[in-house]
């Protein structure tokens, strides 16, 4: 017998349970900070205008069917994707040292890197087979690298007491990892805290990481939304491309196209320029293939199709970029209101941090009793760890925020 009476109860998702708690309450004043989707100044979903006429542009087409898609996806997606991360003339792409798949969204790229590094990785030292995290991280790292059985560390990440890196934290424990570890990057954009590496910072982690010869693993799901410049948000993966790394990325659409439900995403397996084998990327992608068709068989077409359609035309691009700056002016916007209100009611401690940090999140600094009052007072819904979707703010509700704030850290 299956023994289900055994199976434990498991905690429900805290995230999707605060979304849950948001809707229940009834209060005109209430807030959602929780959930990090874009919202427009009404707190309202956005489609972005070029989403918008992509869709159009799709559903006019007569060929249109609703086959599979092959197992690794749409090719011109697929293509496109690499160049939009390695960008356009990178040398991986020229030397075709870049195997791509279509996943379910970044998530699922995750995991196909995760279940593909769980197979196949074969560091020098078998200690090494262990992926670093920093700390903290998008909580989903934690369960998808535990679901592939791959060891887990923490690398420290974020400083209470700045609340921006601890880069020097960060450094010594890469350095001290066993040759040849697994690190997990945040492209740019970093999941929940806001904050990033400088470039001279990056650049210190790529040297450190060579000596050691360690394997990057980039997550990157919010190019072109943190900056509003793709090529300034793709930057620190560039780089690390021209320092000749071996690394994989997980590419996710669902903030810079607000495709979330859609799934679009990419995963890709960059090798590296001194590679000794012809045919190292054949053989990666002929085992990828297997995993991909074993779990999902075939990538979903929709939102492939739009980002495809946007990421191939020039025009449709150039809109894109227009849309992601709205996107990403709006959110420094409201850092800025944020930050000028905490100061001019002189809220207790140091408020620079809500500009400093980049994306969709801020780390506000607010501990866990304080977000509990943030709530039961005020209606205003955030992660228990302090973290805000910016995103929620707008031009109706950010003083009642800062006034919200203002009340529970007197
Ligand atoms: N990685 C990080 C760091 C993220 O913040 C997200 C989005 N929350 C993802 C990956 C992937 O999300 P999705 O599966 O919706 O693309």
């Amino acid at each position: 017998a299956f023994g289900a009476d055994a199976v434990p109860q498991a905690a429900e998702d805290p995230l999707f349970g605060l979304m849950a708690a948001y809707r229940k309450d009834e209060d005109p004043k209430k807030v959602d900070l929780g959930i990090g989707a874009y919202r427009d100044n009404n707190a309202k979903p956005w489609v972005l205008p070029v989403v918008k006429q992509a869709d159009e542009l799709l559903r006019k087409d007569p060929n249109l069917n609703h086959e599979y898609l092959p197992i690794a996806g749409l090719p011109d997606f697929t293509s496109a994707s690499q160049k939009l991360i390695l960008g356009e003339d990178s040398p991986a792409i020229a030397d075709k040292r870049a195997v791509s798949f279509q996943t379910i969204s970044g998530t699922g790229a995750v995991h196909l890197g995760a279940l593909f590094l769980a197979k196949f990785y074969n560091p020098p030292v078998s200690e090494a087979k262990t992926v670093h995290v920093s700390s903290p991280t998008w909580a989903n790292h934690n369960q998808i690298f535990s679901n592939v059985q791959l060891p887990m560390k923490n690398y420290p990440y974020f400083s209470r007491e700045t609340c921006s890196l601890d880069f020097d934290g960060m450094i010594s424990s890469i350095q001290s990892a066993p040759t040849g570890s697994i690190i997990l990057l945040h492209a740019c954009a970093h999941n929940p805290t806001g904050v990033d590496p400088t470039q001279d910072q990056w650049k210190k982690i790529a040297e450190v990481m060579k000596e050691k010869h360690h394997f990057p693993f980039f997550d990157t799901a919010y190019q072109g939304f943190a900056s509003g410049s793709l090529s300034k948000d793709g930057w620190a993966i560039r780089y690390f491309v021209e320092q000749g790394f071996e690394l994989v990325i997980a590419q996710s659409y669902a903030k810079n196209f607000g495709l979330y439900g859609e799934r679009a995403g990419c995963f890709h397996f960059v090798t590296s320029p001194s590679s000794i084998a012809q045919d190292t990327i054949a053989r990666v992608g002929s085992q990828l293939a297997i995993l991909q068709r074993s779990e999902i068989s075939n990538p979903p077409a929709y939102g492939a199709r739009i980002a495809s359609m946007v990421l191939n035309d020039e025009k449709l691009f150039a809109q894109w970029e227009e849309d992601l700056r709205t996107m990403s002016g709006r959110i420094m916007e409201m850092r800025k209101a944020l930050r000028s209100k905490l100061e001019e009611m002189g809220t207790p401690g140091t408020w620079n941090h809500i500009t400093d940090q980049i994306g969709m999140f801020s780390f506000t600094g607010l501990n866990e009793e304080q977000v509990q009052k943030m709530k039961e007072k005020f209606h205003v819904y955030m992660t228990k760890n302090g973290r805000i979707s910016m995103a929620g703010l707008n031009t109706n509700n950010v003083d009642y925020f800062a006034e919200s704030m203002d009340s529970v850290v007197r």
